[in-house]
């Protein structure tokens, strides 16, 4: 289900847009301040926002700056709710990263309308951009690109697959047999032993230190895994 912030102060619009949105199959939050609408990013996760310009507190198109600037709300498709006549404040509002903007009064039918086109598009370019981060280094799974501090790293497959297992299930301790299981699957011929042979090699490729590892840990006497708060 994707989820809907919509940021409203009037509490007609607010209800309006909200009921029409769930009825829709959205799930959807409603704030009515500026600074409200940046808490409630930093404690869940939205597919769009709903934004409107004149709010109490901090000014949209403020809300709208900072949601670009942060790493985790930058690619949030963003709609901008403007009163009639306001031009220079929609030009402004695109310019500051909204995707799209919808002039009051507007219908049902446009607002679902829009909101379907803007999360369309954003679901193409977010589909490319699926990244697993740990520290400094990023994972893409769909490029299959490993790189550091904005360096690729080259790996083999296979070094790449076992990376990726620890980093998506960090905090979770993997034995050797566990990890040929997974990552290696049907191959024969390969023996516990080949696990540290590859974790030695993505080691000397990923750490800064290589004998002081801190991507992927050992536990002694188990097996590997990437911390949970990294
Ligand atoms: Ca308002």
């Amino acid at each position: 289900m994707k989820r809907i912030l919509v940021v409203e102060d009037e509490p007609d619009i607010a209800s309006l847009v909200s009921y029409n949105l769930k009825k829709e199959g959205f799930a959807v939050t409603t704030v009515h301040e500026g600074g409200e609408a940046l808490d409630a990013v930093k404690k869940k996760e939205f597919d769009l926002i709903l934004l409107d310009l004149m709010l109490p507190g901090i000014h949209g198109m403020e809300v709208c700056r900072i949601l670009r600037a942060g790493p985790k709300t930058k690619n949030i498709p963003i709609i901008m709710l403007t009163a009639k006549g306001d031009e220079a404040d929609r030009v402004r509002g695109l310019e500051t990263g909204a995707d799209d903007y919808m002039t009051k009064p507007f219908s049902p039918r446009e607002l679902i309308a829009r909101v379907k086109a803007v999360l369309r598009r954003s679901g193409d370019n977010r589909k490319q951009d699926e990244v697993v981060r740990i520290g400094s280094l990023m994972i893409n799974k769909d490029t299959f690109s490993v790189s550091k501090n904005n360096k690729r790293i080259e790996l083999s497959a296979t070094e790449f697959r076992l990376l990726l297992h620890l980093a998506e299930r960090k905090g979770r301790i993997f034995s050797r047999e566990q990890l040929l299981g997974s990552v290696w699957k049907d191959e024969t011929f390969v023996e516990p032993r080949t696990v540290d042979v590859h974790i030695r090699r993505l080691r000397s490729q990923i750490e800064d230190d290589p004998s002081e590892p801190d991507i992927i840990k050992t536990k002694r006497g188990i097996g590997y895994y990437c911390e949970e708060n990294r």
